[in-house]
């Protein structure tokens, strides 16, 4: 299955228009593409409410071609064309494709939940066809070009302009490389569009996909991953043929939560101080009850960027962790890496749940780059993993009598707790294991 990604850069400057030249025909180009895919949603929907409508009377749904002489996506197509009339038609036919993905997970909801569908704002972004649009790389300066055809013949004759180069600003390795790929071959070039930033950049996003690469990689060695609330995660690997634990840099292996415990202690405290201010202003301004005042939409302002920081947050770290990890697993030659199955968790209080969905994203993250490596992910259950002795296999809860080490009553072995977790977990067949061990220590 092939793998979809993208890259976004900033558009520097068009080697053709000047930059405020660019910016109005981009502002058209987008006003225009606003007004005909809202269009183009009112007649998808207006055609699935009328053929609903007509099943209802004639228990078939009408065939429009029959009907219209045109099928439904041509007719759509057409009225688009209309209200994009500046525009390159494959752009043209790329918009419509748009509108109809959304179309088509709107109807869902709509059919289920009667919920409002989507209304196109005017700072959409401008779609580009993968066939309107080349990457090229300028081998004396080093810089990377798009050259766009965005016009229809019409007004590339009327405006003598053909098509327009982009160059693009400043980007990193990464992008480079995935910029390099495009050019060569290596990934296929997708759908591209231009959209602008709050701070009215325009961005030129170029969608690719690709085959992942199936290594040969060993599926006797397993990584076991235990994902904590101190250490972010804890790395074991755990050898089938030589049936031992990998000797691992302490540093290495450790991924450490300070930065997620330092960013939570901070969000805390920012969350203390508004439900603070918020008891301030209901002190002083008992005038203001039952009305939105002026201090209760800053507060709510306040409290949208606030969350909106924390899952900008959270969504960073957790790529970096599932980087880390994979990029581990691939250097240690591990085929599989095992975790806790964090669904499975049942915890009432609401604060261990959020924490949770943290690591439920995280879980989803390195689950995806896994499979991008032809790495296998397995899940366990959770259950016993931090009791469980990984030495002898012994099961106690006194064996983890402080959080942070693990000392095992019956035959002594000491570790810290989350390396015996992660030591655990990386076994395989642990539950099958921890059910017949669990067995042995109940009949005691
Ligand atoms: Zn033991």
């Amino acid at each position: 299955m092939a793998l979809v990604k993208s890259v976004r850069i900033q558009i520097s400057r068009c080697e053709e228009l000047d930059y405020k030249r660019m910016s109005s025909i981009f502002r058209d180009i987008r006003y225009k593409t606003c007004r005909a895919s809202n269009e183009a949603m009112r007649l998808f929907l207006l055609n699935a409410f009328q053929s609903i409508r007509y099943k209802e009377l004639h228990d078939i749904y009408p065939d429009i071609k029959s009907l219209t002489g045109k099928s439904l996506n041509t007719y759509i197509y057409n009225s688009m064309k209309e209200i994009m009339d500046i525009c390159q038609t494959g752009n043209v036919a790329q918009t419509q494709q748009f509108v109809k993905n959304r179309f088509n997970t709107d109807i869902k909801d709509l059919l289920v939940n009667e919920v409002s569908y989507t209304n196109f704002k005017k700072d959409m972004p401008l779609f580009l066809h993968n066939k309107s649009y080349t990457i090229c790389k300028d081998e004396d300066s080093g810089k990377y070009k798009v050259e766009c055809s965005l016009f229809n013949r019409q007004y590339q004759k009327e405006n003598n302009i053909k098509r327009v180069t982009f160059v693009l600003g400043k980007m990193d390795g990464n992008q480079k490389a995935t910029l390099d790929k495009i050019i060569a071959g290596e990934y296929k070039q997708g759908a591209g569009h231009i959209k602008q930033d709050k701070k009215k950049k325009w961005y030129f996003t170029i969608s690719y996909s690709f085959e992942p690469q199936i290594r040969k990689i060993n599926t006797n060695r397993i990584l076991g991953v235990d994902l904590g609330m101190v250490n972010t995660a804890v790395l074991q690997i755990w050898d089938i043929d030589k049936q031992k634990w990998d000797w691992l840099e302490w540093k290495e292996c450790m991924l450490d939560g300070g930065k997620v415990y330092n960013f939570n202690q901070r969000v805390e405290g920012m969350k203390r101080s508004l439900q603070r201010s918020r008891k301030v202003s209901s002190v002083t301004s008992p005038y203001s009850k039952g009305k939105k005042g002026r201090g209760v939409q800053a507060r709510i302002k306040a409290l949208n960027r606030l969350n909106h920081k924390i899952s900008n947050f959270k969504d960073t770290i957790n790529h970096q962790y599932s980087k880390y990890i994979i990029d581990f697993a691939l250097k240690h030659n591990c085929g599989i890496i095992q975790m806790e199955d964090l669904s499975k968790i049942k915890d009432k209080a609401e604060e261990k749940f959020l924490a949770h969905w943290t690591y439920y994203d995280l879980q989803s993250k390195i689950g995806y780059k896994a499979k991008a490596h032809g790495i296998k992910v397995v899940k366990i259950k959770p259950a016993y993993t931090s009791l469980r002795c990984s030495k002898c296999g012994h099961i106690d809860k006194e064996n983890r009598k402080e959080q942070a080490k693990f000392k095992c009553v019956k035959c002594k072995y000491k570790l810290h707790a989350d390396v015996n977790a992660a030591r655990n977990i990386a076994i395989p067949e642990i539950e099958r294991l921890i059910e017949i061990e669990k067995e042995e220590v109940n009949a005691i």
